[in-house]
């Protein structure tokens, strides 16, 4: 098998709730098969494993020398499935039991974007993984779950919720409990009494998920139990045996979950059912024309002489994306974009400018009217519903009347003055004054916002397209506004215990976060809909307009708990301590460090006013502070970082939206000017610019219809509050 690689990874800081596990690898393995991928596949370690070990297939050998396994290599079980999928295999916890503090990835999307990885996405677990698990069940790639022997009591109801969840276009969740302890058990039992008739139970390993009358497909059943009497805890991973039995099931999950959503598929003309005959040579007269298989398909223009296009058509059973060696498809696909205005070299090689082109055609043909049954998403990749309107597009001439596609490479971020669509929308941006950028995607090096302090490149690489600069964003927000659901600036008018207050989705599922593709993070279930209307409109206008900031929004932050936001806050203030040091103008407490004995209390709930003097004036008598720098370092920390118990973002109804958008700097030495396209990741010396961006001017212009609204347009655009609460069941008061 192709070797896979190992991409390595910088943890963030180590802090009390948050401890890159020790002897772990800092790094995350990939491994892509030869073939057309349809999704990734996670393994998660578990405890006394690393990468490292885990890969090997002898896990505990670094650590118990006693309990050492000779297993069969992960790699090797990863290829004997068979199954095309990106495999990843990422740090997890080694040492922490049931703590939770060593769960190095946190959010699936940047695991995923770490290791170029795309949904839809199978998570294995092993042991203790299934406490890093628990932190992706709120995203939408996540369709099937495979515990092996990794179900413990204190997060099942998290998981049982996650099983019941069903959104709407998302295929139904399912998932394998393996290992024969009481406890799985109690949960399989719950689980089968609820799914009676989608469960299916197998009595040794490997599974043989052989059919029977009233269970047809025992690869698709909601809740796959496997009792092993006896079982070895190490060998159910280690044997080569169980782990490609159930990518037979991963590998289901992951093709439902590729098909297209089932409204869609209504709307868009029913492809008949195809039919696959052997083609001799027909009446050409050349009797020595090679038969070939030939499949009956719904295409019409010239795309149908396409074997593999012609497939697509019909069966879904393969999507053209980056990378991906059909050079025919890819060719054929070229021209057709090509005759619908792009300006393609018709290589056959899907790269970047192709990928750029197939958007630029989805998001059109969106546009169109003859789109309107059938929505496709704007990936850049060519599935069957792209194919389909490909064709249609093409025996359309009065497609494209709307104007040609933009060229497609330019290798920097460029002026251009080709003017914004017009077509009516409802929350509309005039763009008379705005300037006009286009963005290609050579120019990527320029693309990632760079961490000040390590110099590496922060988060992911801004999209290409198009991006609208303004000149004058109105300051919107209103600080003292009673409506805020939290915040330290409010206490001066309301007393603090007023303000609704949220504790976390814990195990209710219908209070995961606004997801659907963009991102997912805990919200009060009352803010879905309204965060929906509003972002749903903003990316409509960012469509109309063509502007990437609009389209691209990202929902980054949500609900925090008083116990996040108190570690954040006790790193702002070290990290003002630290940055005095070096200032030009230095307070004096520089020479300090934050006492030991403080940092229980600075993590803690500081909102009310005696809990903030009380910490204070501990913070003065301590050896070489006073009341004045304890004060001085307060409010500088605070500026940036709400203490805990003070931040509007634990009321749930409050949320961070991020979005790419067009940075200027200026050299002050040489006066020369570099323009780059960046996302803002809601750093606030960003906010200045951000501000002038489609998304930013948006936000400014319109959030306040949708009743949210930031407190400061010129400190945080990207901070909604919603501010409608009241006589809502988050009304504390109602
Ligand atoms: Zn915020």
């Amino acid at each position: 098998m192709s070797e896979g690689r190992f991409i390595p990874i910088e943890p963030p800081p180590n802090t009390k709730d948050r401890v890159f596990p020790k002897d772990g690898s800092k790094e995350i393995w990939v491994w892509q098969p030869e073939g057309d991928l349809i999704g990734t596949v996670v393994f998660v370690h578990g405890l006394w494993d690393n990468v490292r070990t885990c890969l090997r297939g002898k896990p505990y050998a670094k650590f118990k020398a006693s309990m050492q396994t000779d297993g069969v290599p992960l790699p090797q079980q990863f290829e004997k499935s068979g199954l095309k999928a990106t495999f990843v295999v990422p740090e997890a916890e080694v040492n922490s039991d049931t703590t939770g503090v060593e769960v190095v990835w946190r959010d699936l999307r940047q695991l995923l974007q770490a290791a170029e990885a795309t949904g839809p996405v199978v998570a294995l677990s092993h042991s203790a993984g299934y406490r890093t698990v628990a932190w992706w069940l709120h995203d939408p790639d996540l369709v099937h779950v495979s515990l092996i022997d990794s179900m413990y009591a204190d997060l099942s109801e998290q998981y049982l919720a996650w099983i019941d969840r069903r959104d709407v276009g998302h295929p139904p969740h399912t998932i394998d409990l393996i290992g024969a302890g009481n406890l799985p058990h109690s949960y399989f039992k719950r689980m089968s009494g609820k799914y009676r008739g989608e469960t299916w139970t197998e009595k040794a390993v490997p599974p043989r998920f052989v059919p029977t009358a009233s269970v047809p497909d025992p690869l698709q059943a909601k809740v796959l139990w496997v009792d092993v009497p006896g079982y070895n805890h190490m060998k159910l991973v280690g044997g080569n045996e169980l782990i490609p039995a159930l990518l037979r099931r991963a590998e289901v999950a992951l093709r439902t979950a590729g098909r297209p959503p089932q409204g869609a598929a209504q709307q868009a003309p029913a492809p008949r059912k195809p039919t696959v005959f052997e083609a001799t040579s027909g009446d050409d007269g050349k009797d020595d024309a090679p038969a070939h298989h030939v499949v009956d398909n719904p295409l019409k223009s010239k795309l149908k002489d396409v074997p593999d296009l012609a497939r697509m058509a019909a069966l879904h059973d393969l999507v053209l994306r980056k990378g991906i060696a059909r050079e025919e498809a890819v060719k054929a696909v070229q021209g057709a974009l090509n005759q619908l205005g792009a300006k393609l070299k018709g290589t056959g090689v899907y790269d970047a400018d192709t990928e750029r082109a197939a958007r630029d055609f989805q998001q059109r043909w969106n546009r169109q009217p003859a789109g309107q049954g059938r929505h496709l998403s704007p990936d850049g990749r060519i599935g069957q519903q792209t194919v389909l309107a490909l064709d249609q597009a093409l025996l359309d001439p009065s497609f494209g009347a709307a104007g040609r596609l933009p060229a497609a490479a330019a290798p920097s971020v460029e002026q251009i003055n080709k003017p914004a669509p017009a077509e009516p929308g409802q929350y509309r941006l005039a763009t008379d004054s705005a300037k006009r950028f286009s963005y290609a995607e050579g120019a990527a090096e320029l693309s990632a916002p760079i961490n000040s302090k390590t110099k590496k490149r922060a988060g992911p690489p801004a999209p290409p397209g198009n991006y609208h600069r303004f000149e004058d964003p109105p300051q919107v927000g209103e600080p003292h506004d009673p409506r805020r659901p939290n915040g330290t600036e409010t206490e001066l008018i309301l007393d603090g215990t007023e303000w609704p207050s949220y504790s976390g989705p814990g195990g209710d599922p219908e209070v995961a976060g606004y997801g659907k593709g963009h991102s997912s993070v805990p919200v009060h279930p009352l803010l879905v809909e309204p965060l929906k209307a509003m972002l749903a409109a903003l990316i409509e206008e960012g469509e109309r307009l063509d502007d990437e900031s609009m389209k691209r929004v990202l929902v980054r932050s949500g609900w925090r708990s008083v116990k996040e936001d108190g570690v954040l806050f006790l790193s702002q203030l070290r990290s003002r301590i630290e940055e005095d040091r070096t200032s030009k103008k230095p307070v004096g407490y520089g020479k300090l460090s934050f006492p030991k004995d403080l940092e229980e209390a600075a993590r803690g709930n500081l909102r009310s006013d005696k809990a903030r003097d009380d910490f204070l004036r501990d913070l003065a008598k301590h050896e070489g502070w006073n009341a004045e720098l304890a004060n001085s370092l307060w409010e500088h920390a605070r500026s940036t970082k709400a203490p805990g118990g003070a931040s509007p973002h634990e009321s749930g109804l409050v949320v961070d939206i991020d979005f790419p958008y067009v940075n200027i700097d200026v050299d002050e030495n040489t006066h020369e000017t570099t323009t780059t396209v960046q996302w803002h990741n809601i750093s606030r010396h960003n906010n200045k610019q951000a501000r002038f961006s489609g998304a930013g001017m948006w936000l400014a212009t319109h959030a306040a219809k949708f009743g949210f609204s930031s407190y400061n347009a010129s400190i945080e655009i990207w901070h909604q509050e919603w501010l409608n609460w009241k006589g809502t069941a988050a009304d504390p008061h109602r």
